[in-house]
């Protein structure tokens, strides 16, 4: 019994999504302490890092001592974003477990954010495809398809767009492509139709759903996504990384809150709440005075609210 396989997997972003947002920078050992603390808490995919030149982004100066530090927790898969070629070979060099690459779906975010066209994206996937299957065969790729649901720059983003990238994504030869709101823009009927049009032609290597709660709607996106059977959710503690367009809002899904909503449902995510709750501490103590959010730590656990089952 103790061993079961959590039904979800759910995918902690904030040492990098949430991290890579705040202007401070988190010292080196007070991540090392936090990514401990969320192991401890029964995460088991931790996306550590982002491989990015420190001149663009001086919070992840540190990303190989990062990712050295946690390849010592024994089943973790440690995961970081990567941009470009440059930066998977970094990461690959580092010794992570999987690469993540954001291709926006917008065509205007793509040039915006990256300097390329979406074609020229899935080029690139192509050349890190190439370097995992020479360097690290065992290193998976996940393509996360970022303003899949809207665009603050476009507009609307049209779903044929999104599923043909997705389609393009695994022809590349990465191994999973999930689908990013990365605008907070999503709703769940939206979530549903889109998850089932990509599913319908990238089958079971259809990825993680990653959401925001820029609207509110981020635990009912989640939802829907589940719904229509996915099963990996990322998701930040303390919904670490505030989104700018929305002062006093969350950006990221908040960890905390989602882990409830899965358990409470009865949908196991190998996750304790209690330590996931004590996670925040080294947080907070790594940047002293950030907003965190996240209304499940803030009500405390309902009275007599027991877990089914926990990281055996
Ligand atoms: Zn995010």
């Amino acid at each position: 019994m103790g061993h079961m396989i959590p039904e979800v997997l759910i995918s902690e972003v904030g040492p990098r999504d949430g991290l890579q947002s705040v202007g401070r920078t988190m010292p080196t050992e007070a991540k090392k302490r936090w990514i401990s603390a969320l192991y401890q808490a029964g995460l088991r995919e931790i996306e550590v890092a982002s491989f990015v030149p420190a001149t663009l982004l001086p919070q992840m100066a540190d990303a190989a001592q990062v990712v050295m530090h946690a390849l010592t927790l024994p089943g973790l898969t440690v995961m970081a974003l990567v941009p470009n070629l440059r930066g998977a070979q970094a990461a690959i060099e580092a010794g992570v477990h999987k690469l993540t690459i954001p291709v926006s779906a917008s065509a205007a975010h793509s040039l915006a954010n990256v300097r390329k066209t979406r074609e020229a994206m899935v080029q690139e996937l192509r050349g890190i495809v190439a370097l995992r299957d020479r360097l690290a065969p065992r290193v998976r790729i996940e393509a996360n398809i970022s303003t899949a649901f809207g665009c603050t720059l476009q507009g609307e983003v049209a779903e044929q767009d999104v599923v043909w990238l997705a389609g393009e994504c695994i022809a590349a030869g990465v191994d999973e492509s999930g689908l990013s709101d990365t605008t907070g823009m999503a709703n769940p009927a939206q979530v549903r139709r889109l998850f089932n049009k990509v599913r319908a032609v990238i089958g079971a290597r259809t990825g993680a759903a990653h959401m925001h709660n820029t609207r509110g709607l981020g635990l009912a996106n989640c939802l829907a996504a589940y719904d229509v059977g996915v099963r990996t959710f990322d998701a930040s503690l303390a919904g670490l990384g505030g989104c700018p367009y929305a002062p006093g809002a969350s950006g990221n899904v908040v960890t905390e809150d989602l882990v409830f909503m899965f358990e409470a449902m009865g949908v196991t995510t190998g996750v304790d709440l209690q330590k996931l709750i004590a996670a925040r501490e080294p947080l907070k103590a790594g940047l002293p005075g950030e907003p965190v959010y996240g209304m499940t730590p803030e009500a405390g656990l309902p009275r007599g609210f027991v877990q089914a089952v926990v990281h055996g």
